[in-house]
């Protein structure tokens, strides 16, 4: 397998950065995860964009622009030997160099960022995981107040997540101060009397692209549809809950904490929506 590193390509095993690099000490760098379909990459811009908002975010110039960037993703893609892929972009803020301390916190002088890109194989939801739906348990978002940093200091999302994998579910649905937020790691939609419903954008989620896809299809074949705070009692008295991301795509959540969403079945919204989103997705790979 074929990453990218630093300006090379090179088998995986070949890849190394310095134990130094204010990734592995600080969690200091921000990702993102493009999903690649038919070796092409889906909404690469907007990803782009959003890598950049995290960039500006964590105060790193982004080492590349976007043609540089579109370069460097479609030569990896073209470097696998799977056509449907998650490419994963990774920038952080690098090794400290010279005399500087091996460990301080405050930004290093003159660091070079660390740009880190490899590709696995993209796996969406099965047949029968859309059939069946999956479960989720609830939690109390306990994490920083810059959700919208795709960051890759993740470790309230993977506690938040391990939360759910112990429960034998497939995602952890977050409340702070009663409203919902989102996923430990993709965003949730609830739907209630045929109005589909997604907490707005802001500081305390990570606006998904996969969001703004749904949310737009929504806009375009006439669904009703809110975006404003909800309620930790319209979460639990959903007639449909979402998550959605780029490998989970719209997986509708049948279960909470035990206790049925809705009929307990994945309702017709949902099934609507994700033919919709395949629909879509064809249509702009064709392109
Ligand atoms: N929120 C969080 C915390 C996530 O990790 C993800 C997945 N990257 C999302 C939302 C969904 O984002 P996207 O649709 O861009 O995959």
């Amino acid at each position: 397998m074929s990453v990218y590193l630093n300006g090379r390509f090179l088998p995986l095993a070949e890849a190394k950065v310095s134990v130094l690099d204010r990734g592995f000490l600080f969690g200091d760098g921000v990702y993102e995860m493009v999903p690649v379909y038919s070796k092409r990459p889906f909404r690469l811009k907007e990803h782009l964009r959003r890598l950049q908002a995290s960039l500006d975010g964590i105060r790193l110039a982004n080492p590349h622009n976007e043609a540089e960037w579109r370069d460097l993703v479609v030569k990896l893609i073209a470097q696998q030997d799977f056509a449907d892929q998650s490419v994963c972009v990774q920038v952080t803020r690098g090794t400290p160099s010279g005399a500087q301390p091996l460990r301080d916190h405050p930004f290093p002088r003159n660091a070079a960022p660390t740009v880190f890109m490899f590709a696995q194989p993209l796996v969406t939801a099965s047949a029968a995981q859309k059939a069946a739906g999956v479960c989720a348990v609830s939690a109390v978002d306990n994490r920083w107040q810059r959700c919208d940093i795709k960051a890759i200091s993740l470790l309230a999302n993977v506690l938040l997540r391990q939360q759910s994998v112990d429960a034998a579910c497939a995602e952890t649905v977050m409340l702070r101060n009663g409203f919902l937020t989102e996923g430990a790691a993709s965003n949730i939609f609830v739907v209630n009397d045929g109005v589909l419903m997604a907490p707005p954008p802001s500081n305390l989620i990570l606006t998904g692209i996969t969001y703004d896809v749904v949310l737009e299809l929504a806009a375009a074949h006439g669904i009703p549809h809110e975006v404003r705070p909800i309620s930790e009692v319209e979460v639990r008295g959903a007639d449909e809950l979402w998550m959605t991301s780029s490998t989970r795509e719209i997986l509708a959540i049948v279960k909470l904490d035990g206790a049925p969403v809705g009929a307990g079945v994945p309702g017709p919204l949902a099934s609507r929506m994700d033919g919709l989103y395949q629909t879509f997705k064809q249509q702009v790979m064709r392109a």
